[in-house]
């Protein structure tokens, strides 16, 4: 009986291991942020097919203050609203801006929450909004194999955002993530992209 428990414990051990050795950041990892962010991204993950269905994402981004209040919540709305930069975390910082009536969010000390790791011109984005911590699920590398987009360049941007104090957490319930732009793809949905 007693080996038995201890092999249960080791089992159990190496899952949450396994789980939380998935996710990165450019912090030491702090299990109540993992344990909060997958919470609300697997929310946006939910939330994408209503979204699609009227023509915004695949991507959604929400904002929350410090205490877990929601901000705004918003989707990618490049094709509905023919703009190229509506992409979810951009439409995020705007709507959180145009509610809080600021161009500086630092000192709400605002969280982003973001269903696909953001693209190089959001990375841009965040870095001017003063959004402090960034939380996304699926890994560019994913995004760019399932779907074709483009997320561009972006050098060691984990690095780069710890020097300015913007916490990251990423790789965060991907696989729902996954799934839910294989479905883009499969519904035969766009991938919009300037043509080259
Ligand atoms: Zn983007």
């Amino acid at each position: 009986m007693r080996n038995i428990l201890v092999i249960a414990f080791l089992i159990l051990l190496f899952i949450s291991n396994s789980v939380s050795a998935k996710v990165i950041s450019n912090e030491k990892i702090d299990k109540q942020k993992v344990e909060t962010a997958s919470k609300i991204i697997a929310e946006l993950q939910k939330d994408m097919p209503s979204y699609t269905k009227n023509g915004s994402g695949p991507f959604v981004a929400a904002v929350y203050d410090e205490k877990g209040n929601l901000i705004v919540k918003v989707a990618n709305s490049v094709i509905n609203e023919n703009y190229s930069n509506n992409h979810a975390e951009m439409n995020a910082i705007k709507a959180a801006e145009e509610k809080l009536k600021t161009y500086d969010l630092a000192p709400y000390n605002l969280k982003l929450y973001v269903t696909a790791e953001p693209c190089m011109m959001c990375i841009g984005g965040i870095m001017w909004s003063g959004i402090k911590e960034v939380y996304y699920s699926v890994p560019s590398k994913s995004v760019e194999e399932i779907t074709g987009f483009d997320e561009g360049f972006k050098p060691h941007w984990f690095k780069e955002f710890k020097k300015r104090g913007i916490v990251v957490y990423g790789n965060i319930e991907p696989e729902l993530g996954k799934q839910q732009l294989n479905n883009y793809m499969k519904d035969g949905k766009t991938v919009y992209m300037p043509s080259r």
